[in-house]
């Protein structure tokens, strides 16, 4: 057996790694417009046909490469961007394995041509399976153009997995805008068997290029966020609660100036969004993560979607608080008046990777950091989309209105200066009631309830080990578990609100997100989903006539609790009417 080992031949070798890397013609174009990018481009054409089955072609003004470049990077393990071990861990480039270009090259067709714009003419060089078939002197513009004709045409197997030209094409749109988000500096152009599907000229902010590409409609519903702390930074724009969406679709997360989808981002996410939006609604975000390259980990996987934190915990509070604390500045500006923040000492995330910051009016506030600046995280009142979360959080808004009265025994109608204000009663009950329960729930402790028969639960080692590790903040969280030998544990405890069933299911989800998370949420979480149902239970229907005094009442009640722009359930708990609406209404403009 020993005797037949032998090296793998080169092609082969590409072929594989090819399994990896291309996925579909997506991940081709992933790779071309990726290494543009990483070539300095501020101009990147691509045009596909027949959703890239039959060509994807992207051209760039970056640096192009001379001769030898133009032969090497064809090669396996060639690249510009990495020559030492050390380098690997503070990677300022999108490109690094120098495995994309023989890896597509291996089951395509290839043209590349290039010029350097000091040199008097380009190069070409055209491949097929992976041999360079033809080469020579070309001329070019200044920069590189790829063309990646039949994809897997030498390994039809692959070739049968791909699906229509319209899903293919999806995929690749899907791509684009990512890369676009990403880089609102750089312009973009997409084709589809010539149509021009994307369009996005060089701009200043990641606020006009979500408009662009997503629709200004879309970008109303959003407000900044930007947030440093230990060493990290957060920044970029996130969805009011009220600007929702049924899938995930449009939590847009870069770490870096790299798009990931990680489980501990979007977990943390919907940890800061918690009792904010309703039940199976996911939130939009564009989100930049900037962070030390030696504490994320981007290496894990080929197509570099998933990550690895040094610190899971850190990096997942980190989130949650900043979407949290953006959605309520004001809450923030209380808490954390007495103990000031350290200064951001993270390391300035390099320009290449900082997308432009959002909403002029904001910048104005934000030219120092956030944290030296308290009072003045409110958001800038003249910009329109920020009543429905932010405007609501002034001292005493809801006790300064001017009653008008009751419409239906079910909402109240005020005046504020000029706008007409309904405020939907059964819901600002609710949020009061749910943050008092919460408050008092907060002060006391979750209260456990001792079971009269133990009840010995069987773990893997993993989940054993992080048991051991989190005894104390299982105790506050109402559950006593000891430790019975082995990986076994004895429930001797849950929280008194639930049966011994709900306890011992809840506590295995609670030890599971700990392992794959280093956080859970899951208790807070079920206490959360129960004070909701008593909040809703304990507080005035609608249909229940107020009158002015209970009003006021109500009204100054809502001035003392946080996130009153919606009720636990996530539904709005005031509209606002502009005078020029209701003028626009009335045709009076
Ligand atoms: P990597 O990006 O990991 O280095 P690739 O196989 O994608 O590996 O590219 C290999 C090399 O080819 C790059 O390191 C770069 O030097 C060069 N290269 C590829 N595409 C371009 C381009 N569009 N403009 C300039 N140089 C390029
Ligand atoms: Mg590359």
């Amino acid at each position: 057996m020993s005797q037949d080992i032998h090296i793998l031949p080169e092609k082969l070798c590409n072929q594989i790694a090819a399994g990896e890397v291309v996925e579909r013609p997506a991940s081709v174009t992933k790779e071309l417009v990726e290494n543009s990018l990483d070539a300095g481009a501020t101009s990147i054409h691509i045009e596909v046909e027949r959703g890239g089955k039959r060509l994807v072609r992207v051209s760039d003004n970056g640096s192009g490469m001379g001769r030898e470049d133009a032969f090497l990077c064809v090669e396996r393990h060639a690249t510009s961007k990495l020559r030492s071990e050390e380098d690997l861990s503070c990677l300022q480039t999108l490109g690094f394995r120098g495995e994309a270009l023989p890896s597509i090259a291996a089951v395509s067709r290839m043209l590349l041509r290039t010029r350097m714009a000091d040199s008097m003419e380009g190069w070409e060089i055209y491949l097929e399976g992976g041999d360079v078939r033809r080469a020579g002197a070309a001329g070019a513009p200044v920069g590189t153009t790829i063309e990646v004709r039949n994809l897997f045409f030498n390994l039809p197997a692959r070739r049968k997995f791909l699906r229509r030209d319209e899903t293919e094409f999806g995929h690749i749109a899907d791509m684009v805008t990512k890369l676009a988000l990403a880089r609102p500096h750089i312009q973009f152009q997409l084709f589809h068997d010539g149509r021009l599907v994307i369009d996005v000229n060089r701009q200043k902010s990641l606020a006009e290029r979500v408009a662009d590409l997503l629709g200004t409609e879309l970008l109303k519903g959003l407000v900044p966020l930007d947030y440093s702390r230990n060493g990290l930074r957060l920044q970029g724009l996130i969805s009011q609660p009220i600007t929702t969406r049924p899938t995930a679709n449009l939590m847009f997360t870069f770490i870096n100036g790299r798009y990931i989808r990680d489980r501990v981002v979007h977990h943390a996410l919907r940890e800061g969004y918690r009792n904010l939006i309703m039940k199976g609604r996911q939130p939009v975000v564009a989100l930049f993560l900037e962070m030390d390259p030696a504490l994320v980990d981007v290496n894990v996987h080929p197509t570099k979607h998933e990550v690895r934190f040094r610190d899971q915990a850190l990096v997942h509070d980190f989130i949650a608080a900043a979407v949290r604390e953006t959605l309520q500045p004001s809450s923030w500006a209380e808490a954390r008046s007495d103990t000031p923040a350290p200064p951001p000492s993270g390391p300035p995330a390099p320009q290449a990777f900082s997308p432009n910051r959002p909403v002029e009016s904001r910048e104005r506030v934000r030219e120092t950091p956030l944290i030296y600046h308290e009072k003045e995280i409110r958001p800038v009142p003249e910009a329109p989309f920020y009543f429905s979360t932010a405007e609501c959080d002034a001292t005493g808004f809801f006790g300064s209105l001017k009653v008008i009265g009751q419409y239906r025994n079910s909402y109240i109608l005020c005046q504020d200066e000029n706008d007409l204000l309904l405020i939907d009663q059964h819901a600002a009950h609710e949020r009061i009631a749910f943050e008092k329960l919460k408050l008092q729930h907060r002060e006391s402790g979750v209260e456990g309830q001792q079971l009269l028969f133990p009840l010995v639960l069987d773990f893997d080692h993993r989940e054993a080990a992080v048991i051991g590790e989190h005894l104390a903040l299982l105790r506050q969280l109402g559950f006593e578990l000891d430790h019975f030998g082995g990986p076994s544990f004895a429930l001797k405890g849950v929280p008194r609100i639930l049966t011994t069933e709900e306890g011992e299911g809840l506590i295995r989800a609670v030890v599971g997100e700990l392992v794959s998370i280093g956080r859970s949420a899951l208790v807070e979480q079920a206490l959360d989903g129960l004070l909701t149902l008593m909040a809703c239970h304990r507080v005035v229907r609608a249909n229940q006539s107020l009158n002015l005094s209970e009003i006021k009442a109500l009204l100054a009640e809502l001035d003392q609790v946080g996130f009153k722009a919606q009720c636990p359930h996530g539904r709005p708990v005031f509209k606002r009417l502009t005078l020029q609406e209701v003028e626009r209404m009335f045709k009076r403009t």
